[in-house]
This record gives structure tokens, C-alpha cells and sequence, in this order.
């Protein structure tokens, strides 16, 4: 009777243990596990074929003539060891020369073999090596010596690993592909240009040892792992949040099933049955089912086995104790980041001067970590959904978002041409940047005015480098975000203090605190665990009204740090004109309070509100007399008004900006507002795009605040336009509007010699 898979791969694996641990040099090595394995398997021939200078060489043989060793080499793709190699794929035949790959190599005697198995011998998903058995009698190897012996191989290449003998790069034509240079495509979420080797956020696992000393130890390592792993995917479905932005619940749903998924953890089981450490386990299982899927070219099945990656990555992370991220491990040279997702405060982690650009597998528009790149100056691409199989942790990157496209490994040419664009780029921010003094005049006279999105320390640096009229969004959230505990007053009292100190005669309107939905804080998560649509939960003004501690701190600091200064309060999510009087009156209070301990107070307090939530535009008549200003954050805005997570992947490219709902719904503000004398922004990231801004100014909107990198292109616009006339376009367009009105107004801005950068 056939022992069963574990048992044939542990006999070997104790055989093998021996050899690993001698002194002996690593030939020699080879040559006792070829014969321990064709022993084993009462094989007449095993051998070992390693990859070297991209050719497969036989290394170690039993069976074969040892002539041929060091002899016989064959290329990736080149006989049946060959394409092994090459598809990353095991083959078990009865009888190889029928195979229409066989190649017939004299000088090893092997016609005498008919039967044929063998198994790549992986490293980091690749071949760089082939371990094979032949046997005189045409036969099929049973499964459980097919299994044997691919377990052998993964331990093989423990073996080999760092010895040299093999080339780190592998063989398969998705190595040979991944090897040479290519382009992918994303979708741009952050314009720019950047260059630096990849780092994966979630840095690759590196096993150290495959087998086990004590198999029952590696059992109840690999059981602790699992009840770990079940407990984070529990709590992050429940806490959907927090962590884990971007990622839906569809993928914390099919998460939760592999996570439970009996068969497998029995897999596991079995493997370490076999011998191996739980590290070895849990890769050997991976392995297996990356070689099946292989095979089967379903993209759906693909995403679900991306799914499985990810949480066998983390399994592995857990098992391994590796748990940091490549953040924490520091970024030692210019960087392009690849990430699945990422939170806000997850990006705010890397270090900025290294952080070159950031490729995510998701990723959307308006999602925070987007706004936080965009305001950090990194160019951001997203959906890649194959960025994992295409790049490896070092290759060098170009990302060039404007062009939508990641180069990966580039050739010498692909060089030249980006940095001839790069230089390009350079000269037209020169030209840009001369224009920090032109203000944002139109061609028939209209001063608008153009401010800067801000919420880092650094930001402010902004407003001298672009030359904009002020601070028109300080997002005051980004210092609770970056901070591992709950900013005190007083720190939060010394930024605000420093912005207005560089900000000097320029106005700046700080926006009191938008946390929850996509900008989850670990430490504030009480009440808010588990809502079930964290955008449309307790969050901003909401929850800021009700720890009102939060709030009052952030009121106090705000009042002493402006001491004598004007002070632009903004309250996010607005969504009826009482919670604008509390949180009025909550800062009042406060104001007071402060005056009672004969404190400087501000010279002024202006009150302004967001308006995100739609809900808010039917109550205008009522709220804008209480207003000082008014700042419409088409983020949220839009978010709400269609029905869209602004961080869904799925909804990235849905809806447009440009669509007659958004603009005749931002109309309807602009008369009221200056009616009321309340000064009306726009704040959201669509004022950042030319052709958006220009539909925004054709509304009547006259102030903007938008991120800095736009404030060239967009100031270089309103100085080519005539206000009146796009004015007069936007009412038309408007009133019957096409269905392709984003393409209707490019060809008017075309033919009116509108620049759009
Ligand atoms: C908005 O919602 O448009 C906005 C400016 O605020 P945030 O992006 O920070 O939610
Ligand atoms: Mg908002």
C-alpha cells in the first residue's frame, strides 16, 4: 500500500534533514539528496537541474550519466525540463518522448527511461530550478510521490537560496516577461511623474527555515495563527472602518470564507504532517494552488485567488512574527510604493523625501489617502489589479500618471524618453511657478481668488511656492491621523500657531476635525466600531458635537493660537443649520472662557460652514444668515448626491464631476449666497481640474481652494479666459445639456483658446 502524501514526503524530509545540516559543501549536498530521493521513490534516475545564466544545468544526478553533469543545459521552454521551468507547472508522464517538447539529450544516457515527473523548484514564484525522476518502466508516479516530491523541491530551494548556484531571477516566461521591460496601465489618481525601485507595503515574508525540528510545536504555531487571523478578519468585518479602508465588505465577506475554509488549513495540516516548519506549510499550499490557477484563465477566480494571497500573506506575517510594515522598516532609496489599499495615515507614515510615487491595486479619486498623496506631492496610480504578478520587490518603476502608466524594469530608450518628459514637465512647472506673482485675473478682469488645500505642517510651505491667495482648507484632521495617540491642545494649539505665523497677512480657514468614514482613528473608535456605512455615519461635526471635550480642546487651541490674529472657523458636514449654531456656540463658549482668564483673543472670528451634504441646500434661505462664508466640498458632495462611496474602486470612473446634476445642483447656490453676502468656495478636489474649474467659474464660483500642484495650471487657465463668455456657455449647455457635456465643453475651451494643461 502507497504511503500516504505526508508520510512519503516526511520519510524524505528526515533523510534530507541530515544531509542539510551536515558540513558538507553544497555539490555534495546535491548529491546525496538526488540519491536519498531516487532511494525514496525507488526511482532509477533522479536529478537536479538549477538555473544558471539563464540556462537550466543538470547539477546532480543519480541514474543519468555523470558525464552530463555540468554538461547538459537547456534553455527555459527547451524540452520537457525546459518547460517546466518555464510554466512554473509539474508533469508526470508514462512515457516522455511522446511528449511533443521532449528533447533527447545523448550525452545522459536517458533513452533508456521512459516514465517522467517532475516539479519546478521555486523561489519568489519563479523556477530556478527542476527536480525530475525517470524510470525504466512507463508508468505515471502516483500522486502522493508527485506530492512528495514537490515538497522536497520547496525545501530544495531553501537549499540553494543564497548559495549562489542558481540565478536569482527565474525562469517562466512570466519571469522571462517579468524580467524584460514592460508597461501597465492604471487609472490616474494623483498627477506626476516619479522614479524608484518597488517596495511592496506589506513587505514579502522571507522563510528561513523549512523543516521542522518539532512537528507538533510547528502544529500549534500554525493553530495560534489561524485563531489570529480569524480574530482580525472578524473584527475588521465587524469594524469595517477602521484599517481597512477601501476594502469592501464583498472582500471581507470572501476574506472571512478562505479565513474559516476547513480545507484550507487542512492542507496546512497535512503539509506540516509532512515535515515541514508552519512557514514552509503555509507557502507549500500557496505554491500548490498558485500552480493550479495557473492553469485555469478566469478573472474572477483570479480576484478570489488574490484574496487567498493576501490572507495567506497574512497568516504567513503572523506565523513568522514579521509584522511590520515597510514603513516601519524605513525606505532606503527612492521608492515607488505598492499597496492593495492604504489608509491616509498608513501613507502618512513613509518617509516623504523617499516616497517617489504609489501604485495601489485599488484606490479611487476622492478617497483620502488620494487627497493626503496629492497634498504630500506624490503622484499616485491606481487599479492595477496585476501589479503583483508583474513587478517584483526592487524592480525599477517609472510612473508617469499623467500618461496613466507604470513602466516596469524600463529599457535604456524607455529612460531617456521619460526623462526627456520629466525635463519637460520641469520647464512647464517653470513656467507655472513664474506665474506665482500674475494673479488670477481673467481676461476681462475678473479677480478670482485661488487658494490652497492644506493639513500638513509642511503644506503651508505652499502658499509662498504657488503664490495663493491663502489657506482655503485646512484639513485639521491630518495631525490626528499621523498621530499614534490623541493630539494634545497644546500641540494642537503650536500648529495652528505655526500656519498662521507663515500664512501671515493671507488668510487661512482652519476646518475642525473630519474624522470617521475613510479617515478612521484607532484610538477614538468608542461608539463608532461598528457602523455599517462609516461615510454616512457618526462622523465630523456629528461626532464632534457630541464629544464635545474633543472639540472644545480644538476650539481652545485654535482661539489662543490666533491670539490677536483674524480666525476662519469651518465646520465639516453641516448637514442642518442647528448643528452650525452649536458648534457656534460651543466655540463662543469657549471664546469666553478664554477672555475670563484675560487672554488675547482673536481680532476677529469668522464662522463659515461646509456644504457636503445635500440635505443642507434646501435649508439655504435659513442657514446663510448666520454664515460668514460657505465652502462647497464636492467630495462628499458628490458622494451623496449620487449614491457613491467616494472610496469604492468599483465607482472610480462612474460618475463625472462634469455631469449636469453636480453643476445645476452648485448653481443653485451661487445666487443665494450672494444675495446673503456669505463668500462662497469651492473646496472639493474638482476645483483642482481645469476643465472642472473652468465649468465652476462658468457658474459664477470665484473662489477656489484646491491643492497646490493645481494652482499653476489652474491660475494659467482663468488668465486665459473671458469670464462673461463661459459664463454664457455654461447657461447654455445647462439648459439642454448634451450627454457628453465634459466633451462639449473641452471643444469650447478647444476653439476659445482656453489653456487646459
Ligand atoms: C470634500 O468633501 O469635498 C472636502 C473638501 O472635504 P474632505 O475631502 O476632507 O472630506
Ligand atoms: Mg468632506
Amino acid at each position: 500500500m502507497p504511503l500516504s502524501a505526508p508520510a512519503a514526503a516526511r520519510e524524505i524530509l528526515t533523510r534530507l534533514h541530515d544531509v542539510m545540516g551536515s558540513r558538507s559543501a553544497t555539490p555534495a549536498k546535491l548529491g546525496a539528496v538526488v540519491q536519498i530521493i531516487g532511494e525514496a521513490l525507488n526511482s532509477e534516475v533522479c536529478s537536479i537541474y538549477l538555473l544558471r545564466d539563464g540556462l537550466l544545468e543538470l547539477f546532480a544526478t543519480r541514474g543519468l550519466s555523470q558525464a552530463a553533469v555540468h554538461v547538459t543545459k537547456l534553455a527555459p521552454g527547451e524540452g520537457l525540463i525546459g518547460v517546466i521551468a518555464a510554466n512554473v507547472e509539474t508533469l508526470n508522464l508514462d512515457e516522455a518522448a511522446a511528449h511533443p517538447d521532449f528533447a533527447y539529450r545523448p550525452e545522459t544516457g536517458e533513452d533508456r527511461f521512459h516514465s517522467f515527473a517532475g516539479v519546478p523548484i521555486i523561489r519568489r514564484e519563479q523556477a530556478v530550478g527542476v527536480l525530475a525522476v525517470q524510470h525504466t518502466e512507463p508508468h505515471r508516479y502516483e500522486d502522493v510521490e508527485i506530492e512528495a516530491l514537490q515538497t522536497v523541491a520547496m525545501v530544495l530551494s531553501e537549499l540553494i537560496a543564497n548559495t549562489g548556484l542558481a540565478d536569482e531571477a527565474g525562469a517562466s516566461p512570466t519571469r522571462a516577461q517579468t524580467t524584460a521591460a514592460k508597461t501597465i496601465l492604471g487609472l490616474r489618481l494623483v498627477d506626476g511623474m516619479g522614479a524608484g525601485h518597488a517596495v511592496y507595503h506589506q513587505p514579502r515574508i522571507t522563510i528561513e527555515h523549512t523543516v521542522a525540528e518539532d512537528t507538533e510545536a510547528e502544529r500549534h504555531r500554525v493553530y495560534g495563527a489561524f485563531d489570529k487571523m480569524r480574530e482580525q478578519i472578524d473584527r475588521m468585518t465587524s469594524q469595517a472602518e477602521f484599517g481597512v479602508d477601501g476594502e469592501h465588505r464583498e472582500v471581507l465577506e470572501t476574506y472571512k470564507m478562505f479565513a474559516y475554509d476547513e480545507g484550507w488549513s487542512r492542507r496546512i495540516n497535512e503539509a506540516i504532517d509532512s515535515g515541514l516548519t508552519a512557514e514552509a506549510a503555509i507557502e507549500r499550499v500557496q505554491q500548490r494552488t498558485r500552480m493550479r490557477m495557473r492553469q485555469i484563465d478566469d478573472p474572477l477566480l483570479a480576484d478570489r485567488m488574490h484574496d487567498l494571497e493576501d490572507l495567506s500573506n497574512r497568516l504567513l506575517r503572523i506565523v513568522s512574527g514579521q509584522m511590520g510594515t515597510a514603513a516601519q522598516l524605513g525606505l532606503r532609496k527612492d521608492t515607488i510604493l505598492i499597496a492593495r489599499n492604504l489608509g491616509p495615515a498608513e501613507l502618512l507614515e513613509y518617509d516623504r523625501r523617499r516616497l517617489k510615487g504609489v501604485v495601489l491595486e485599488e484606490g479611487s479619486l476622492t478617497a483620502h489617502v488620494t487627497i493626503v498623496a496629492r497634498a504630500m506631492g506624490v503622484p499616485v496610480l491606481g487599479r492595477m489589479r496585476n501589479v503583483r504578478r508583474e513587478v517584483s520587490e526592487g524592480d525599477l518603476l517609472l510612473l508617469d500618471s499623467n500618461s496613466s502608466t507604470l513602466l516596469v524594469r524600463p529599457t535604456a530608450a524607455m529612460e531617456e524618453v521619460f526623462e526627456a518628459k520629466l525635463a519637460l514637465r520641469q520647464k512647464r512647472r517653470a513656467v507655472f511657478a513664474a506665474l506665482k506673482s500674475e494673479p488670477p485675473v481673467t481676461k476681462d478682469g475678473h479677480r478670482l481668488a485661488v487658494m490652497v488645500n492644506a493639513g500638513l505642517r509642511d503644506d503651508v510651505a505652499a502658499l509662498d511656492l504657488t503664490g495663493a491667495d491663502g489657506i482655503g482648507l485646512f484639513r485639521t484632521e491630518f495631525q490626528f491621523l499621523v498621530s499614534a495617540t490623541l493630539p494634545q491642545r497644546e500641540r494642537q494649539q503650536r500648529l495652528y500657531r505655526d500656519v498662521l505665523d507663515v500664512a501671515g497677512d493671507r488668510p487661512v480657514t482652519f476646518r475642525t476635525v473630519d474624522i470617521g468614514g475613510d479617515k478612521a482613528l484607532p484610538y477614538l473608535n468608542g461608539d463608532g466600531a461598528d457602523e455599517e456605512n462609516p461615510a454616512m455615519g457618526w462622523r465630523a461635526l456629528r461626532l464632534a458635537l457630541e464629544r464635545d471635550g474633543l472639540m472644545k480642546a480644538q476650539a481652545r487651541a485654535l482661539i489662543d493660537a490666533a491670539g490677536g490674529r483674524a480666525l476662519n472657523i469651518m465646520f465639516p458636514m453641516v448637514s442642518e443649520p442647528w448643528e452650525f449654531d452649536e458648534a457656534r456656540a460651543l466655540f463662543e463658549a469657549q471664546r469666553d472662557w478664554i477672555a475670563s482668564r484675560n487672554r488675547m483673543l482673536p481680532s476677529q472670528i469668522r464662522y463659515g460652514a461646509m456644504l457636503e451634504v445635500p440635505a443642507l441646500a434646501e435649508q439655504l434661505d435659513l442657514l446663510l444668515p448666520k454664515l460668514d462664508f460657505l465652502s462647497i466640498g464636492t467630495n462628499d458632495l458628490t458622494q451623496f448626491l449620487f449614491a457613491a462611496d467616494r472610496a469604492n474602486p468599483k465607482l472610480a470612473e462612474r460618475y463625472d464631476w462634469l455631469s449636469p446634476s453636480i453643476l445645476r445642483f452648485i448653481r443653485r447656490i451661487v445666487d443665494p449666497a450672494r444675495d446673503a453676502g456669505v463668500d462662497l468656495a469651492v473646496c472639493g478636489e474638482m476645483g483642482g481640474r481645469p476643465l472642472e474649474a473652468l465649468a465652476l467659474i462658468g457658474l459664477g464660483i470665484d473662489r477656489l481652494s484646491i491643492t497646490p500642484a493645481a494652482v499653476g495650471p489652474i491660475k494659467a487657465m482663468i488668465r486665459s479666459i473671458d469670464r462673461s463668455a463661459v459664463m454664457a456657455e455654461m447657461e447654455t449647455l445647462l439648459a439642454r445639456p448634451p450627454r457628453d457635456l465634459r466633451g462639449a465643453l473641452a471643444h469650447w475651451a478647444g476653439e476659445h483658446g482656453v489653456e487646459l494643461a
